[in-house]
């Protein structure tokens, strides 16, 4: 078999057979195919796209690539939760302590930040002390125990995504749906969940920018979770607008625990409880009403903020921070960000805001980049929202102060406003499962 023939085959339009593609990712992963013959057929991939039997082959090849976790001594039906990623996005942090506080264990491999801003793994570790890469079987002990654990990705899960994702990263090959389905979905085949919960992000901080492209993004995944034997449901959520008010490392993880303590802000309280109550519900609790009850109360009750801090005392962290949030430590420099005219907001572009917050040293310029995990944005106006001439709209926290003029002149760009008061849509706009598709 010969790479050459199978990019030709791909150039033209063809489907490609198992055997194809399995020669393409093992030979790309053991180094016998080049870069530069991975890259042209990712390219034909991107323009001629994969029908749903070659995404799913794709994804179990790449699933098979490295070693996967075992998760069968944890008694119970474990449910994964994975974000397609969104500027703000930090509602692991409250999903995860509510379904474990639920009774459902919580065992969960999270990525770094894809992108401009920081991922899970990066929050976690702005909590001093907070370690991420445990060894497994300390992982698995974690979760028997407390019910909860939240651990990097170890070295050799999926390595083939690790190599083709680099590549697609430097190729303008990320934006399509079934490499980013295949992608997604190989590592939480190799995660070991039962059952996945999947939120999908659409607008313009997003993968996906337009509703439809989110649900097809949605339907992908759903489609390869249900071919390889794991019940996988979706929601599309909005990433036109950043959920809750906080973006960077420990600003995000400070707005996360006022949420737990039934302080934070709605939207994130909202996509959080729904999404925690889909996990209950497919882990067997009962109906989704049900469910949702179960996940308010144990955010009520202050049971899921008792595991978030059982999880970080397991871990190494101090969980002092959930009371005393000046243990995370404060930029030595913050700046508002004011309004120059008098109306509302009309939007928000979330990838600039993402860009502002990677400009303050709260994301990765480069892979090596360190952050700045005191870094970041505090919103104070979001969409919809009325604001007079001179009114705070952001506060920007940073430790270089240099910084901060581009930061201001990307955030000017990212707030749009007009006179009238925009229409706004709802948090919510999909929900895919095995049943097909419902729109709000
Ligand atoms: N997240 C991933 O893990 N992979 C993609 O391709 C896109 C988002």
């Amino acid at each position: 078999m010969r790479m050459y023939d199978i990019i030709a085959k791909k150039r033209d339009g063809a489907e490609l057979t198992f055997e194809e593609i399995k020669h393409f990712v093992t030979g790309y992963c053991d180094g016998r195919i080049p870069d530069y013959q991975a890259a042209a057929l990712l390219m034909a991939i991107f323009i001629r796209g994969m029908d749903k039997r070659e995404t799913a082959e794709l994804t179990a090849i790449m699933a098979d690539s490295g070693g996967k976790a075992d998760l069968s001594g944890i008694p119970g039906i474990k449910v994964d939760k994975h974000s397609t990623g969104g500027v703000g996005d930090k509602t692991t942090l409250v999903v995860a302590p509510v379904v474990a506080a639920c009774g459902v264990p919580v065992a969960k491999m999270s990525g770094r930040g894809l992108g401009h801003t920081g991922g899970t793994i990066d929050k976690l570790e702005s909590i001093p002390g907070f370690r991420t890469a445990l060894p497994i079987e300390e992982f698995l002990e974690n979760v028997r125990v407390i019910g909860v654990s939240i651990i990097g990705q170890t070295g050799n899960l999926v390595p083939a995504d690790k190599k083709l994702y680099a590549l697609r990263d430097v190729t303008a090959t990320v934006n399509n749906i079934s490499l980013i389905a295949s992608s997604i979905m190989s590592k939480k085949i190799a995660a070991g969940a039962d059952r996945i919960v999947l939120d999908v992000k659409t607008g313009s901080g997003a993968f996906m920018k337009t509703l439809e492209d989110s649900i097809s993004l949605a339907e992908a995944m759903v489609d390869i979770g249900e071919k390889t034997g794991r019940r996988t449901a979706a929601f599309v959520t909005d990433m036109d607008i950043p959920l809750g008010y906080a973006v960077g490392n420990s600003l995000e993880v400070i707005e996360a625990v006022e949420t737990l303590k039934g302080k934070g802000p709605k939207d994130l309280e909202e996509v959080s409880l729904e999404l925690a109550a889909k996990m209950l519900q497919m882990a067997g609790a009962g109906s989704f009403e049900i469910c949702r009850n179960l996940a308010g109360q144990a955010l009520r009750n202050g049971k899921a903020l008792e595991k978030l801090a059982a999880m970080i005392a397991r871990q190494g962290g101090d969980p002092g921070v959930v009371e005393n949030y000046n243990l995370f430590g404060k930029a030595e420099f913050t700046c508002d960000f004011t309004a120059e005219t008098d109306g509302y907001v009309e939007a928000i572009r979330t990838d600039l805001l993402g860009t502002a917050s990677m400009v303050l040293g709260a994301g990765r310029e480069t892979k090596e980049s360190a952050l700045d995990y005191t870094a970041g944005i505090t919103l104070i106006k979001k969409t919809g929202m009325k604001l007079d001439k001179g009114d705070v709209i952001a506060t920007l926290h940073t430790n270089k102060r240099e910084k901060i003029p581009e930061a201001l002149r990307i955030m000017r760009q990212a707030y749009v406003l007009k006179p009238e008061r925009p229409p706004l849509r709802p948090l919510i706009l999909a929900g895919v499962d095995s049943e097909g598709v419902r729109v709000f």
